[in-house]
């Protein structure tokens, strides 16, 4: 690929000096290459947005709506392609994809109706006190950099942008180099729609770009999704600058399976938590806490399930689950295996990665893992779960919230309310109730403790790319 970065709605090649190598991962070989943008391209989408925003801000809600409306309708139209890039580069599938992609379109649309209804929003303050008026405006943050992960890149993408452009900022999106493919979608669909130039810019690169953009001192916020690691460097940019920020971090997730629980159904939701996206999720539910009185049936069905699980390429074969999308992740997941051996810990499914091309490896199961064991407490982004018991809901909540994470926890019970009070309970951004990973854009997503600052999606994603003042006027 050559012009692969969109700058001042324009496509153009990348002049950095890291060449992006986009791979198979069920093969584990490269099928297309591109230059990184370089930091000047990285001042150049900046000065972009910020050149687009004052028209941008000054559009009608009603007609931002029509934009966000037409990138849906755009995603619906390139459906067979985007499923099948992120078949090919991300290992997913294709079930995986498709739901990926409604996801974007769902967002898209969600946030072409929140922005059709902000108008109503800037309205008059009723004030105690006589003789003032005051009235709300919502206006864009303004010019807002967008970084990135791999594992859900055009959800993830769709997350930020939608309701970035509907509060009325212009933004500089930097995809994940692992995956800078699927969400070339969105420079496209920008020129079919003849967005404004210089609304949505795309610069693809590496740490080196991300860096770039996270430092540059053109922007008015930034919001990242991906590791802690990075999270805290983008953090530390942000305050050097004292520029908000918003981090969507890792996450060690717990299900907790009580008693009561129908033992098929609970294999079921335990299994989508930790095999879907071949686990590569910020919210994977990789602590199982299952209570006492269950786990003897409950773990070998579970790892007749893990076994039977087909693992294959989802672009050749009927999958239940693909490779891990880099072989970064899967060295870092074998690397898992090796302390778990070295721990001793009791592996009743695989453990190992596949005799085969490409970066596979099987769907895992460790029981009664000790509490301090590394594989307990580190997010370890692949399909590796681990195992404990519990005998009563006090203990159970105690040990799910004894993580420095706090993304996501599913509660597995037919006794509602003792769902619903553990639930409550729970120290994390967002629980499921006898279902799983079901995210709905209505709701918020994003975490408490070391899983990130503020929140995404809903009304509260809105809130992230706005900036609330007040206009005060005194009658006398
Ligand atoms: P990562 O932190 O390595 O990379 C994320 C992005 O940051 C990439 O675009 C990368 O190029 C960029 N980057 C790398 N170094 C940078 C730097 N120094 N400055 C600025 N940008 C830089 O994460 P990853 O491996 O792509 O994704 C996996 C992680 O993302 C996991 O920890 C996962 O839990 C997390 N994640 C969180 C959520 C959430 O909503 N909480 C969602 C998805 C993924």
């Amino acid at each position: 690929m050559t012009t692969s970065h969109y700058i001042a709605g324009r496509w153009v090649e990348g002049q950095g000096s890291d060449c992006i190598s986009v791979n198979d991962p069920a093969l584990g070989q490269p099928f297309a290459e591109l230059m990184a943008a370089s930091a000047a391209q990285v001042d150049q989408a900046v000065a972009a947005a910020r050149g687009a925003l004052p028209a941008w801000k000054a559009t009608s809600a009603s007609e931002r709506a029509g934009y966000l409306r037409g990138f849906a309708e755009q995603l619906g139209q390139r459906r067979e392609a985007l499923i099948s890039v992120q078949m090919r580069n991300n290992g997913k599938p294709r079930h995986e994809a498709e739901i990926d992609l409604d996801d974007a379109i769902a967002t898209f649309n969600y946030y072409a109706e929140l922005a059709a209804q902000l108008p109503s929003k800037n309205r008059e303050v009723p004030l105690a006190a006589p003789g003032f008026t005051a009235r709300t405006r919502l206006e864009p943050v303004g010019v807002v950099g967008l970084i990135v992960p791999w594992n859900f890149p055009l959800v993830t993408s769709a997350w930020k942008l939608a309701p970035a452009l509907a509060a009325g900022c212009t933004v500089v999106l930097k995809p994940s180099e692992v995956t800078p493919l699927v969400e070339q979608a969105y420079g496209q669909i920008a020129d079919a729609l003849g967005l404004p130039a210089g609304v949505l810019n795309i610069v693809n690169g590496k740490a080196e770009t991300g860096a770039a953009l996270s430092n540059h001192t053109g922007l008015d916020k930034l919001s990242f999704t991906g590791s802690n690691s990075v999270g805290s460097q983008v953090m530390r940019s942000a305050s050097a600058q004292c520029r908000p920020v918003t981090l969507e971090l890792g996450g060690k997730s717990a299900i907790v399976v009580f008693d009561d629980c129908d033992v098929d159904q609970a294999v079921a939701w335990i299994v989508a938590g930790i095999t879907w996206n071949a686990g590569q999720m910020c919210s994977a539910t990789s602590r199982l806490l299952v209570q006492d009185g269950i786990a003897d049936t409950l773990l070998p069905r579970l790892q007749a399930a893990l076994e039977n699980l087909r693992v294959g390429n989802p672009l050749t074969e009927e999958v239940d689950m693909g490779p891990l999308t880099s072989q970064a992740q899967w060295l870092k997941v074998a690397s898992y295996f090796a302390t778990a051996r070295e721990e001793g810990l009791q592996c009743l499914a695989g453990g190992r990665a596949l005799d085969r091309d490409g970066w596979f490896v099987s769907p895992t199961l460790y029981a009664d893992v000790p509490k301090d064991s590394r594989l307990w407490t580190e997010e370890i982004f692949g399909p590796v779960l681990c195992a404990r018991r519990f005998a009563t809901e006090e203990q159970a909540i105690a040990e799910a919230n004894d993580s420095r994470f706090g993304l996501v926890a599913t509660v597995c019970s037919t006794d509602l309310a003792r769902a619903e009070r553990v639930a409550d309970a729970l120290e994390v951004g967002h629980v499921w109730i006898n279902s799983v990973q079901a995210v709905f854009v209505e709701t918020s997503w994003g975490g408490t403790k070391g899983s990130g600052i503020g929140r995404e999606l809903g009304p509260w994603g809105l809130s992230a790319y706005q900036s609330v003042k007040h206009v005060t006027r005194c009658l006398g």
